[in-house]
């Protein structure tokens, strides 16, 4: 696809995974809350005893996920691709090997219950009461991942919002789904207000970024390739979400779309009253932070660039002072319109010349379906695009069958 070379080595794969518990005897399937140990143990046993060791494994958003991504990063050959199968066969089968009986490690992109009484193990209630981090209806602060990036993200969004996230997915209707399908939800006035008839509501960061999906990075030779493979890669991504969309779901519902993309765009989306235009406006954002990119980046992109950017016109401005070009700049200029979601108090004060924490931080939560991936600082890692839409498919294989 691109000249004049493929993409090289430095291009993963990585997968999101949840944890499965079956129940045959009461019919009953449920998320099992320990992802934080399971990661533990994974870790333990492959990365940190040996460094060359196939599988890497991640937190992910619900104490129900898991990430894997391959040891090292695939080559640049044709014959890597013969490797990825069996890479995640790997993956699948080391991670469900440290799983308890009848749990079962499942690449699904929505559960089905997710939000519905009692769809975790062990059960938890949600906490809408002041002082939850989600203060959800549905969604229990117990099922998002333990460490305090996930819970201070969940709830600085809604703070930054000044309500809860609001996501009306619309329901699916037979012959037996009342019409107009209404929910009410009289103890909670933000619910009450959000929801919509005819739509499956929902409240909370968990119903997006607890949902799963398969990212791939690809390394390109240069500034210039990386640029040019983002754009053409961005012209995709609508189709390959398309041709993977898996998630039907949501609490408990069959609703009438197929992809999570929606669901996850409004479960992140901070932008306040004023940002999202309802009031009267000085600063307007048009998308919410998991979305899809507003601008191409290379030459031959360009001339596609037809939306009003917004943009930090002092970052904008300073980027072109010092020799970054127009394309390029607006770009990063762009991904500085949000605000940081999250901050470590020793992490404030650094040398940015050596350190590229503080762009991480922007751009690890700016959720756009293309992402282009400068090297970090001191590395010899080069120009990255990570693609980002695709849902994960089903696959099952229970701890007792391997
Ligand atoms: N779980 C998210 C999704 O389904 C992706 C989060 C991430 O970027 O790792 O899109
Ligand atoms: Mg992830």
């Amino acid at each position: 696809m691109v000249n004049p070379s493929p993409v090289q080595a430095n291009s993963d794969h990585r997968v999101e995974y949840m944890l499965v518990s079956f129940d045959h005897e009461n019919r009953k399937v449920q998320l099992v809350l320990s992802g934080e140990d399971v990661l533990e143990t994974l870790q333990e046993k492959g990365e940190r005893t040996n460094p060359n060791h196939p599988t890497l494994w991640r937190p992910e958003y619900g104490s129900y996920m898991i990430e894997g991504t391959p040891g090292q990063p695939y080559g640049g050959t044709m014959s890597e691709f013969n490797t990825v199968e069996d890479n995640m066969r790997k993956r699948r089968k080391e991670a469900t090997s440290v799983l308890g009986e009848n749990q079962a490690l499942c690449t699904i992109t929505s559960f089905p219950r997710l939000g519905c009484p009692g769809f975790t193990l062990p059960e938890h209630n949600p906490n809408p009461e002041e002082g939850g981090a989600s203060k959800s209806l549905f969604f229990p602060d117990e099922a998002i991942n333990k460490h305090p990036r996930f819970a201070t993200l969940t709830r600085n969004i809604r703070h930054r919002r000044g309500e809860k996230v609001v996501i009306n997915v619309p329901i699916f209707k037979d012959k037996n789904t009342p019409s107009p399908f209404v929910e009410t939800f009289p103890e909670d006035e933000e619910a009450a207000r959000a929801s919509k008839p005819d739509h499956i509501y929902m409240d909370a960061m968990g119903f997006g970024m607890g949902n799963c999906c398969l990212q791939v990075t690809f390394q390109a030779c240069s500034i210039c390739e990386a640029r040019y493979l983002y754009d053409q890669l961005a012209t995709i991504c609508p189709i390959v979400m398309a041709l993977s969309a898996a998630s039907p779901f949501y609490r408990g519902y069959v609703s009438d779309i197929d992809c999570r993309w929606g669901v996850i765009s409004a479960s992140v989306d901070d932008r306040t009253r004023e940002e999202r235009g309802l009031e009267k406006n000085r600063f307007r954002i048009s998308k919410s932070r998991y979305d899809s990119i507003d601008s191409y980046l290379s030459k031959c992109g360009e001339k596609y660039n037809d939306i009003d950017l917004t943009i930090d016109k002092e970052i904008y401005e300073q980027l072109l002072r010092e020799g970054i070009d127009h394309l390029l700049a607006q770009h990063v200029a762009h991904l500085f319109i949000r605000d940081p979601l999250t901050l470590f108090e020793e992490k404030i004060h650094l040398d940015d010349a050596n350190e590229s924490d503080h762009f991480e931080n922007i751009q690890s939560t700016n959720w756009q379906t293309m992402r282009f991936k400068p090297p970090p600082p001191n590395s010899d890692i080069g120009w990255r695009v990570e693609f980002r839409p695709m849902e994960v498919r089903h696959m099952l294989r229970l701890r007792s069958s391997l």
